[in-house]
């Protein structure tokens, strides 16, 4: 391809991707599969990691989700909240592995590998013991106020033993028994059905009226922190057994790894027992356990250097939901 070729092909990407955010993450419904954005977006990163000059701030590779919806009061975040880099295979994941490595000048590094739930992006932010905000990702600077929204899902503390400051994160998600219920009421009242669970999710916490979320059993991992003033922990994994001991739910499934091949191990298990879930996983986020080595690896403008998302393939995708749907 040469160089006006890229840029044409270039120009048609990010034309495309946009308009597939848009859907995704403002309307909240897709036209495409994650499969076919991904596939897309990779080709993106691709062409422009060989053609750097062609690279703009407003491209899709360089943006977290979409924008905020005017309907609800907007909520600026702190520290921003970012998205995951990718890996979609194991060599990815070695890959992955030896940046790691080199990053922190070939020290041991132990991993936390988590389930990647399929749902919506949340902060909770804490004081005085207190739940007084609930935000939505948005565009990572710029989120939804949906405090009263998320107010409605039994499992978020609206009270914690801890009065100094906290922001806590995680995924709001609808799990399938409640997705199917909900998709056949639908169906039953002549309404279009949800896409799939994370968009039922987002769609049911985005709307003006709490009690359309409340009606929808919608549930909540807490997997990190934004805003922290209780004291400093040493590792993600302390973070996760402290966030528990306050009294949020965290996923059970997760596992400290102490090398890749551990990491891949944890990866191959649950590629194959993911249908098991009562809920919607689209991968496995792996990140670096020590919270120094963190701060070390830091960020690119999108995503943290010490975590990465390794994404199920697609055809599981569909065979297992179909299993899924079966088995209900
Ligand atoms: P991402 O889904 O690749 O990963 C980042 C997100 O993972 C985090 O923001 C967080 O919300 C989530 N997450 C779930 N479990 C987690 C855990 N245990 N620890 C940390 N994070 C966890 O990135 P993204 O920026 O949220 O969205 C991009 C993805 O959304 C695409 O790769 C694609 O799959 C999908 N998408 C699809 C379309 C479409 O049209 N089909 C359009 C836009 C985006």
């Amino acid at each position: 391809m040469n160089k006006e070729e890229a840029k044409s092909r270039i120009d048609e990407l990010r034309r495309e991707l946009e308009q597939y955010n848009y859907e995704y993450h403002t309307l909240d419904q897709p036209s495409v599969s994650d499969y076919e954005y991904d596939k897309k977006t990779r080709e993106l990163i691709d062409l422009e990691e060989e053609h750097p000059d062609f690279v703009t701030p407003d491209s899709p590779s360089q943006r977290v989700g979409g924008a905020p919806l005017d309907a609800f009061q907007k909520v600026q975040h702190e520290i921003p909240m970012l998205s995951l880099g990718n890996a979609f295979d194991e060599q990815e994941l070695r890959d992955f592995d030896r940046r790691v490595r080199e990053g922190v000048d070939g020290e041991d590094v132990d991993y936390v590998c988590e389930l990647k739930i399929d749902g919506l992006a949340i902060s909770l932010k804490y004081e005085d013991g207190l739940l007084v905000r609930g935000a939505t990702r948005g565009d990572g600077q710029t989120g939804e106020d949906i405090t009263q929204n998320l107010k409605t899902i039994k499992s978020i503390p609206l009270r914690i033993e801890q009065q100094e400051p906290i922001e806590v994160r995680g995924e709001a998600f609808m799990p399938h028994r409640s997705f199917l219920a909900m998709n056949e009421k639908r169906e039953a009242n002549g309404e279009e059905p949800f896409a799939n669970p994370r968009n039922a999710a987002a769609g049911s916490l985005r709307q003006l009226d709490p009690k359309i979320a409340a009606k929808r059993n919608l549930d909540i991992f807490l997997y990190g922190v934004g805003q922290w003033e209780a004291g400093e922990l040493e590792s993600h994994s302390e973070r996760l057994e402290y966030m528990k001991s306050l009294g949020f739910k965290t996923n059970p499934e997760w596992k400290k790894c102490n090398d890749i091949e551990e990491v891949i191990d944890y990866v191959t298990k649950w590629t194959e027992e993911r249908p098991n879930l009562n809920y919607e996983i689209d991968g496995i986020v792996i990140k670096v356990d020590s919270l120094e080595q963190q701060e070390t690896l830091g960020f690119t403008a999108k995503s943290p250097r010490w975590a990465t998302a390794f994404k199920f393939p697609a055809e599981e995708a569909i065979t297992k939901l179909t299993d899924i749907e079966l088995s209900v």
